[in-house]
Formats: structure tokens, C-alpha cells, sequence
């Protein structure tokens, strides 16, 4: 048995889809030359005014709303004061005692459970800027680009119990903000990215044990190995008898370790105040109403609905609402008449193999959800083939022509005509005249081969359920 439980809290920074900054009219745009998208404002000069981004407060109460969040009708802005080269001000302009957003919770559908994370908060922040050390001699440099970039830290309560269940709430957090279009969950270009509060204490135990925070990851499979690690770690040090300490740590990705950064005791004391060049924030029951109507159908509702009305099994259905897009394309599928499964099953198999294996995102495929159908009523009339109908959907997604067309300019229409299969069956069992007396000798299992053989000389065109209704007759 486990001696020991981990206790697992986060803190996600997602840096919202805004077109300027949260307190400048600077662009967002990512990957621009260094310091090109900066003023006096977002630099931290003296004497300069803030003005708050009215884009940034309407995402986040959107993100609230959605996440099920008491939405606070007065909120303010503080200081957050801190020392380093990328903050050239001295103090980050976050949210404190009074933040936008407070509750709600991610619901999680792990493999055998049902989990439900509760938040403790959403708030605003601007994001710092970046150090430069790569490449440099003697001297290291900053880009104020992304200092001021509007981020919503969203934090959940530590109720998270395994790595598992941390990269799912990621997932999960990230489809949502998708979905509402507050944040295009770019990790790779730290769009999104999370730091996990990690501690363990004894199996039985509700108090909790003293926790390392693990700063800035940015990958699913990074917050699974950064937790998995951090677990081992604080039970090796534990076991031994020895105190976790209270620290920051960072994931080195290619150790696959997690590492100190500072402890606790030598960090600082944030100093946070209202910050007095900002008015505060209050939303109106109007204003909330108005965002409110802007919030779209979110993934927990689809799965819902496609398990409820369509009859998809709960897999298909998590899988195909994870992506709005996704989503959309599918419904528009079943709008066309196709049968749910049948699309589920072409859109979980041929269609995500070959978006995957060319890179392609759903809305720049050439196969529309038109064709899709098209496609189904072909295989379901038995006028093709299911694996013909796989060669017809590749064919489709190359050159983004109809089924039908295809089918018909390639000739590979299903040979249903019985006369036309008694003849190339026929054939076959002459040619194979010793296979036949093994046959009738009791190998009952050369049945697959003679259909084998007819597919070969058929191009796979055969029905292959008259093919064997036909063998039937013939072999006895
Ligand atoms: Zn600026």
C-alpha cells in the first residue's frame, strides 16, 4: 500500500487573445523583433498612465462565467512588488485581495471517475518581459515585447491527486478557453503555460505538507513528467526521514528532473498595494448579461448532447468536441443527413490520420462534411466497398473531389451483379482445383482464401457478402 498521498494545486497563465496590451496600446503580435512592440507605458517609464484594456476585463469575466466563477461586481488592481531584470518597473500589476473571478470548477472525465477541480480565483495580470541569454557574451539582454501582455491566472484549489488527473485539467482548461476564444492555447509559444504546487503527506492525513512549486511548464506531457518526478523526489526525501523544503523548482526537460531555483526563505515578500493609477473594475448586471450572450455551447454540453441525441459512446464523443472546429465540422456532417457513429468512425480514423500525417488543420481540409456523407451513402448502399471507400477518402482529402465522382471516373463501383462474380468465382475454383478438394476435405478456413482471391482479381470491387454467399452454394 502507498504510505504517502500528493497534493497538487495550479496556477495556469493564460495569455489572453487581446490585440493590445493590458495597459498600452501595444500590438500582441508574437515573434516580432525584439522591443518593436513597446512604450513608454510597458516600459515602465516615470510618470506614465495605465489604461485598462477593456477586451482583457470582458475575456476574463467570459472565461469566469463559463467556468462557473462568482463574477465580482467591484475588483481592483494591485502592485506586486518585485525586483527583476525583466520588470523593468519593480512591481508586476496583478490582482490581489479582490480579483475578478472567484470559484467554479473543471468537471474531468478520467478513465474509471468522474473529478471535479474546484478554482479558487481568476485574476488579472500583465505578463513581464523576457531575458536573453542565449547566443550573448559577457552580457545578457531583455525584450520587453511581452511585458504587459494581458494573462489570466487561473487557480485551482489542491485537489488534484496525480499527474494524470493535472495534464486532463490542462486539456481540459485549454479546450474551454479555445472555445470561448479568450486564448489560443499556444503552448509552444507560451500561450498557455502552468506552475504546479506539489506536496505529499502521509495516506489518511488531511494536513497538508510543505510544498515545492514547480514554475513554468509548457507541454501536457511536461506537467505529467515535472509532477511525476517532483512525487518521487519529495518521497525519497521523506522516506529517508529527511524535510521537504519549501522551494521553487524548474523542470529541466532533458534531465527529465526537477531542479532548485530559490527557496522560499531567500525569495521575496511581494509587498503587494492597490495600485492607485488604475480605477477599479466594476461590472454592472447589464455588462454581465452582455458577456454572458456572447458564451457559445462548451465541450461538457456536446458531450452531453452527442451521447443523448446522437447515441455516440462517451470516447467518440470527449474526442470530437475537444476542438470547436472539430466539432462544428462534425455536426455539420450529421446535418447532412449522415448516420453520427458512421461519421464518428471516419472522422476518428481515416480523417485525423491524414490531418496528422500532412499537418492540416480541419478548417483548411479539403474534404467538406458534405463530402463526408456522400462518402457514408456510398459504403451504406453497398454501392463501394469499406476499404475502397478508405482509398476513395484519401482520394478526397488530395484532391478535394466528391465521392461520387470518383468512384465513378475510377470505376470502383462494387461488383453486386451475381452473374458477373458466378464467373470470376467460377475461375478461381477451376484454377484452384487442389485447394477446392482441401476444402471439401474439411479446411474450412480456405473459405478466406478463395475470397482473397477473388478481391485480387476484382480489385477489391467485389461485394464481398455475396462473394460469400456464392462460395457457399458453390463449395456445398
Ligand atoms: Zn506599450
Amino acid at each position: 500500500m502507498k504510505k504517502y498521498e500528493a497534493v497538487i494545486g495550479l496556477e495556469i497563465h493564460a495569455q489572453m487573445r487581446t490585440k493590445t496590451k493590458m495597459f498600452c496600446g501595444c500590438s500582441t503580435t508574437f515573434g516580432k523583433e525584439p522591443n518593436s512592440q513597446t512604450c513608454p507605458v510597458c516600459i515602465g517609464m516615470p510618470g506614465v498612465l495605465p489604461v485598462i484594456n477593456r477586451k482583457a476585463v470582458e475575456f476574463t469575466v467570459r472565461a469566469g462565467l463559463a467556468l462557473g466563477c462568482k463574477i465580482s461586481s467591484y475588483s481592483r488592481f494591485a502592485r506586486k512588488n518585485y525586483f527583476y531584470p525583466d520588470l523593468p518597473k519593480g512591481y508586476q500589476v496583478s490582482q490581489y485581495e479582490l480579483p475578478i473571478c472567484e470559484g467554479g470548477a473543471v468537471v474531468l472525465n478520467m478513465e474509471d471517475e468522474q473529478r471535479k477541480i474546484e478554482l479558487t480565483r481568476i485574476h488579472m495580470e500583465e505578463d513581464a518581459g523576457k531575458n536573453i541569454h542565449e547566443g550573448m557574451k559577457d552580457f545578457s539582454c531583455v525584450d520587453l515585447n511581452r511585458a504587459g501582455v494581458p494573462l489570466m491566472e487561473i487557480v485551482t484549489e489542491p485537489q488534484i491527486r496525480s499527474p494524470k488527473e493535472a495534464s486532463a485539467f490542462m486539456k481540459k482548461l485549454r479546450s474551454v478557453l479555445r472555445y470561448l476564444d479568450v486564448c489560443d492555447g499556444n503552448m509552444e509559444e507560451g500561450s498557455l503555460r502552468c506552475d504546479a504546487n506539489v506536496s505529499l503527506r502521509p495516506v489518511g492525513s488531511t494536513a497538508l505538507g510543505v510544498k515545492a512549486e514547480i514554475k513554468n511548464i509548457n507541454s501536457f506531457k511536461f506537467v505529467e513528467k515535472a509532477i511525476e518526478y517532483e512525487i518521487w523526489r519529495q518521497e525519497e526525501v521523506l522516506k529517508e526521514g529527511g524535510r521537504v523544503k519549501q522551494e521553487t523548482r524548474l523542470y529541466n526537460t532533458t534531465t527529465g528532473t526537477t531542479e532548485s531555483m530559490r527557496s522560499k526563505e531567500e525569495a521575496h515578500d511581494y509587498r503587494y498595494f492597490p495600485e492607485p493609477d488604475l480605477v477599479p473594475i466594476v461590472i454592472s448586471n447589464a455588462l454581465r448579461n452582455e458577456i454572458k450572450a456572447t458564451i457559445v455551447e462548451l465541450p461538457d454540453e456536446k458531450v452531453t448532447r452527442y451521447v443523448n441525441d446522437f447515441g455516440l459512446p462517451l470516447y467518440d464523443a470527449e474526442l470530437l468536441s475537444q476542438e470547436k472546429d472539430t466539432a462544428l465540422w462534425f455536426e455539420e456532417a450529421v446535418n447532412k443527413g449522415g448516420n453520427p457513429k458512421a461519421i464518428s468512425n471516419w472522422m476518428m480514423g481515416e480523417l485525423m490520420r491524414l490531418l496528422n500525417e500532412t499537418t492540416t488543420r480541419i478548417e483548411d481540409c479539403k474534404v467538406t462534411p458534405e463530402h463526408l456523407t456522400g462518402l457514408i451513402k456510398l459504403v451504406d448502399s453497398g454501392a463501394i466497398s469499406v476499404k475502397i471507400g478508405k482509398t476513395v477518402f484519401e482520394e478526397m482529402f488530395n484532391s478535394g473531389e466528391q465521392a461520387e465522382k470518383i468512384v465513378k471516373s475510377k470505376g470502383l463501383l462494387q461488383i453486386s451483379n451475381e452473374g458477373e462474380l458466378d464467373s470470376v468465382i467460377d475461375g478461381i475454383l477451376s484454377q484452384y482445383s487442389a485447394e477446392v478438394e482441401r476444402f471439401k476435405a474439411g479446411e474450412v478456413k480456405l473459405t478466406g482464401f478463395f475470397v482473397g482471391e477473388v478481391m485480387k482479381q476484382t480489385k477489391g470491387k467485389a461485394n464481398p457478402k455475396l462473394v460469400n454467399e456464392i462460395l457457399k452454394k458453390k463449395l456445398g
